[in-house]
C-alpha cells in the first residue's frame, strides 16, 4: 500500500481522536517515564517503589481518576514482601463493561544499579500518559488502568515466583465478579525500545490481536508490529486463564540479542518518544473501537 492511499485513513483517525481528546504524546510519555526512572531501582517493598506509588497516585488524582490502592503481602523466595497494585478507574455508562489497560511498575531485584528504563519504566510512563489523555473521555465502558507490582521474579521465574500483582488481582476480581465484566485487557511491557518491533505474542487472544494489528496498519505503523510469534508469560496470563480476552504488547528484543534486558544497559537513552507514541496511538484507537 502506498503512503498516498494510506493518507485518508490517517486523516480520518486523527480527526476522530481530535474531537474527543488530545492525542497520545510520545514526548509526554517519555518524560513521565524519566521521572519514575530517576527514583532509582524500584523492586517491591523498596523506598523508591513507595515514592513511585505516591507519584502515580498523585498524578492520577490530579487528572480526576478514581484511584484504588490494592496493597497486599506476597510470599516470595526471600520472605513476605509488601506489594501494591494501583487501579485507576474512569466510569462509563450504566450497563457498560470494562476495558483494562495494564502494565507493571516494579523493576527486577538485581545486584546492579538497575535503572529499568524500558522494564518497567516504559509501561509506567505509558499508562500515566494514557491516563492524561483519556481523563475527560466519554466512554460506554469503564476504562480501568492497572499499574501492577511484582511482575518480576524475585529469584528465578516460576509459576510461584512471578506475576505477583496480576495473580493477586485476577483472583480478587474472579471472587467479586469483575472478571466476567471485562470486555478486553491490553497489557504493555517494554514498549519504549527505540528500535521497536512488537512480538505477535502467542498466548494472546487472536481476535484482539488481529484488531490491534489492523489498527496499526491503518495508522501506518505496520513495521513496528511484527510477525514473530513467541509465547511470553506476562501480566495478561492470569486473566487469560480465567477466560478474559487479553493481549500482551511486548518488544522482547532489546539491544543486540536482547542484551540490554535486565542489565545496567536498560537506560533512558535506549528509549524513543516515537516508540511510546506508536503504541499509544494504536492502543487509544483500539480502545475506541472496543467501546463502540
Ligand atoms: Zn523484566
Amino acid at each position: 500500500m502506498t503512503a498516498l492511499r494510506l493518507l485518508p485513513f490517517i486523516v480520518l483517525a486523527a480527526a476522530s481522536l481530535a474531537l474527543a481528546q488530545a492525542p497520545f504524546s510520545g514526548d509526554s510519555a517519555y518524560k513521565l517515564t524519566a521521572e519514575v526512572v530517576a527514583l532509582g531501582p524500584r523492586p517491591p517493598g523498596s523506598a523508591a517503589a513507595r515514592k513511585m506509588h505516591a507519584l502515580i497516585v498523585s498524578r492520577l488524582k490530579s487528572w480526576g481518576w478514581q484511584v484504588e490502592e490494592d496493597a497486599f503481602t506476597a510470599s516470595t523466595p526471600i520472605g513476605r514482601l509488601p506489594m501494591r497494585n494501583i487501579i485507576a478507574r474512569l466510569p462509563g455508562q450504566p450497563g457498560g463493561r470494562i476495558l483494562v489497560v495494564s502494565g507493571h511498575t516494579d523493576t527486577k531485584k538485581l545486584a546492579i544499579n538497575f535503572a529499568g528504563a524500558n522494564d518497567a519504566g516504559s509501561s509506567t510512563g505509558f499508562l500515566l500518559e494514557l491516563a492524561r489523555v483519556f481523563r475527560n473521555a466519554k466512554l460506554k465502558h469503564d476504562l480501568v488502568l492497572v499499574f501492577f507490582d511484582g511482575e518480576e521474579a524475585i529469584r528465578d521465574w516460576s509459576d510461584k515466583d512471578s506475576l505477583y500483582g496480576s495473580r493477586h488481582l485476577a483472583a480478587r476480581w474472579y471472587k467479586d465478579g469483575t472478571i466476567a465484566r471485562i470486555n478486553a485487557l491490553i497489557n504493555v511491557d517494554m514498549i519504549g525500545d527505540r528500535d521497536l518491533v512488537l512480538l505477535k505474542e502467542s498466548f494472546s487472544s487472536e481476535p484482539l490481536q488481529r484488531l490491534v494489528w489492523s489498527v496499526a496498519r491503518e495508522l501506518g505503523y505496520a513495521h513496528h508490529f511484527g510477525n514473530q510469534g513467541w509465547a511470553v508469560e506476562d501480566d495478561h496470563t492470569p486473566f487469560l486463564r480465567l477466560g478474559v480476552r487479553a493481549i500482551n504488547l511486548i518488544d522482547f528484543d532489546y539491544g543486540p540479542n536482547n542484551s540490554w534486558w535486565h542489565t545496567d544497559e536498560d537506560t533512558m537513552d535506549k528509549l524513543s518518544p516515537k516508540s511510546f507514541e506508536v503504541v499509544g496511538r494504536v492502543v487509544a484507537e483500539t480502545l475506541k473501537r472496543l467501546d463502540r
